[in-house]
């Protein structure tokens, strides 16, 4: 398959003739290195656009002990700079910008960068990730990967017998609470108001575990660490004002995730929290658009989980760019929620 077809779009890139690409992919994280790999060796030649967090979230994580292959653990940016090795290797072409504009009601689409760089595209893979909600409190950046951490499943297991502070007051916070009793001996809800905002039954299973406790009306002031680990926080009282202190091991935040999802509303179909909405093809509602990783999965949030969809996004859109290029109709849905309907009425 060719980059250069020599078609032209609409309006602005209809001046001059550009080449156009098979597959842009945008964003630099687990799912959206993985899809280079794939839709490299699918000889598509595709264009990674990495976006300004080089490497995504994995780059800010201190160990990774839950992906396969490593039974060592590795650092964050260490596998960042294997999996862009490995995505190069087959022909990736990985470019540092950051893309400010899609248009996508005209194919090719446009793909447009800050540094002034326009791209046309027969596909994109979006896999533009999330980034948790931060406390913005001091003591949290610093200790971040050292007693701070976002992530139950990842770093539940340093935490063996330790005391922990879970924030938050949402379904996240509660489930992850829940989870981090596996390890901990006494997890600490602390919430900013006096009742959470969780669904009843899982307030039901955190009321009755007997390892956790409700810290109420309380919010983190500060995170505070010894010997660069952390060792409690500073706290105020939402109510009274009062100031105090909690030791403790580990502070797991669940105060929100916030997808990055800038470029598309009115573009993309996006769920009530923002994040795309894909089938299981990974098939947003625009026919030749695709989307991986955590900007279309709130439920599992990991290395592994966005490793899978990037690979799977790319070969969907190996076979769509097949199907455009034998002229076979390309089957697309236009409700892609359609296609969890059947599943959804064989379990209710
Ligand atoms: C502190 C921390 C520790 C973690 N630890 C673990 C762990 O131990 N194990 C585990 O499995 N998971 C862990 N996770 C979760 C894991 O990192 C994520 O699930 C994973 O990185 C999601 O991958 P992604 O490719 O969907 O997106 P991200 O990693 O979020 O990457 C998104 C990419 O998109 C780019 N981007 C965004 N907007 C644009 C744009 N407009 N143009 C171009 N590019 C753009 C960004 O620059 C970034 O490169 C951790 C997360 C955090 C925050």
């Amino acid at each position: 398959m060719t980059t250069n077809n020599g078609q032209s779009a609409n309006g602005q890139v209809n001046s001059e003739q550009k080449p156009v690409e098979n597959v842009i992919i945008i964003g630099s994280g687990p799912a959206g290195f993985t899809a280079g790999l794939y839709a490299a060796r699918a000889n598509l030649s595709p264009l990674l656009i990495t976006g300004n967090d080089y490497g995504g979230q994995v780059s800010i994580t201190y160990d990774i002990e839950n992906y396969p292959g490593f039974p060592e653990s590795l650092s964050g940016p260490e596998l960042v700079e294997k999996f862009k090795a490995q995505a190069e290797k087959f022909g990736t072409r990985v470019e540092f910008d950051f893309v400010s504009e899609i248009v996508v009601d005209r194919h090719p689409f446009v793909v447009r960068t800050e540094s002034g760089a326009e791209y046309l595209t027969r596909t994109i893979i979006v896999s533009t990730g999330a980034r948790p909600r931060y406390l913005e409190v001091p003591g949290e950046k610093l200790l971040t990967g050292k007693g701070v951490s976002y992530c139950a499943t990842c770093d539940g297991f340093f935490f063996r017998g330790k005391d922990v502070l879970v924030v938050g007051g949402g379904d996240s916070a509660t489930e992850e609470a829940l989870f981090l009793t596996r390890y901990a001996s006494r997890v600490r809800i602390l919430h900013r108001r006096d009742k959470l905002r969780a669904s009843k039954i899982l307030q039901d299973r955190v009321f009755g575990n007997e390892k956790i406790e409700m810290v109420w009306n309380t919010v983190v002031a500060e995170v505070v660490g010894e010997s660069g680990a952390v060792s409690g926080v500073k706290t105020q009282n939402t109510v009274t004002g009062e100031e105090g202190f909690l030791a403790t091991d580990g502070v797991f935040i669940f105060i929100g995730h916030l997808p990055n999802n800038d470029l598309f509303p009115g573009k993309l179909e996006m769920d009530e929290d923002g994040h795309l909405i894909t089938d299981r093809k990974l098939r947003t509602n625009v026919p030749g658009i695709f989307a991986a990783g955590e900007i279309q999965d709130k439920v599992f949030k990991q290395v592994a989980t966005s490793v899978g969809q990037g690979c799977a996004a790319a070969m969907s859109v190996t076979r769509f760019l097949e199907e455009l290029e034998t002229g076979h109709s390309v089957d697309w849905r236009a409700d892609p929620r359609e296609f969890d309907a059947p599943r959804a009425a064989v379990l209710a």
